[in-house]
């Protein structure tokens, strides 16, 4: 019999079902609700139990997972008739993956406290290949005790899992992750086009850069992105767009300014505009290509 704690995921998505498939391969026993009947086949065929609702799903659960888009979304699967508050067993620690707002990671502890539950936000940086490579950077908020039992599944999808603090602050530190990543596949973009002009092989370029202080995973990760003009998610444009709202409204309530920031949130905005927010985020190449003149 195994001793591990049995555990039910919500969202399984381009991150989710990967992530859900590292548990079973660490000898969880997991059971899975998402909505499309496709990614359900996929759980079952990895080993885990397909249910038929989130009730379903979480009623016998140690452990709880959600990996879902946005704070709409958490609140849908949480609050619900058919939600997790309402069927999950006292006790039961819900581990909330996806990246939203602080403030409604906030409630959400403080409303699954009243029920009994145990509440974690740990958003997660690295995409879709820290997802299947079980790397990501997880990033924590919660009560320490918590963290703790945690601990050793979280192991089971990431690399670098860090506590940043009291509820809330694993979202916050999950919107200056998107931050950073933006602002860098931005500069990233704009130096391809430069390059390209400038008649330079941009693959030698390109690796001769990430071996200097230019650097970076986002480089590494999206190189291949830019060479190919591959930009199927991914990462998706849409789901960037959220994070840089969440992370302009965060930033403004403490009075932190984010010039550069601002510029990249219009960028993304932009590219959704003209429908490309099923792109990967790696297509901000594609606004700077629009601004360079080109038709893409
Ligand atoms: P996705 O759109 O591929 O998957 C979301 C999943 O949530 C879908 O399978 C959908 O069925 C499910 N879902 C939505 N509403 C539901 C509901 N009411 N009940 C049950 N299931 C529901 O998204 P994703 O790319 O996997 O991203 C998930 C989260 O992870 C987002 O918050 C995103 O910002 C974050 N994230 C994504 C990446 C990435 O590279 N894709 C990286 C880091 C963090």
């Amino acid at each position: 019999m195994s001793t591990l704690p049995t555990v039910a995921w919500i969202g399984l998505g381009i991150m989710g079902s990967p992530m859900a498939e590292n548990l079973l391969k660490a000898g969880y026993s997991v059971s899975g609700f998402t909505l499309e009947r496709a990614k359900l086949d996929r759980l079952t065929a990895a080993g885990g139990r397909a249910a038929d609702s989130i009730a379903d799903a979480v009623r016998d659960a140690d452990v709880v997972i959600t990996m879902v888009p946005a704070s709409p979304q958490v609140e849908a699967i949480a609050y619900g008739p058919d939600g997790i508050l309402a069927h999950a067993r006292p006790g039961t620690l819900l581990i909330d993956m996806s990246s939203i707002t602080p403030r409604t990671s906030i409630e959400l502890a403080a409303a699954g406290l009243e029920k009994g539950l145990r509440v974690l936000d740990a958003p997660v940086s690295g995409g879709e290949a820290g997802a299947v490579e079980a790397a990501l950077s997880i990033m924590v908020g919660g009560e320490q005790a918590d963290f703790d039992s945690a601990l050793p599944l979280l192991e089971a999808v990431g690399r670098t899992i860090v506590r940043c603090g009291p509820h809330g602050s694993g979202q916050t530190v999950k919107a200056a992750n998107q931050l950073i990543v933006a602002i860098n596949i931005q500069a990233c973009a704009e130096a391809v086009v430069f390059l390209e002009r400038s008649g330079v092989d941009l693959r030698a370029a390109l690796d001769v850069l990430n071996g200097g202080l230019a650097g970076s995973t986002v480089l590494t990760r999206k190189k291949d992105n830019f060479l190919n003009r591959d930009f199927g998610p991914g990462f998706r444009i849409d789901l960037h767009h959220k994070d840089l709202g969440i992370v302009t409204d965060a930033a403004r309530a403490v009075g932190a300014p984010l010039p550069v920031g601002a510029v990249v949130t219009q960028l993304v905005a932009s590219l959704r505009a003209q429908g490309d927010g099923g792109l990967d985020h790696s297509a901000l190449l594609r606004s700077v290509e629009r601004l360079a003149g080109r038709q893409v």
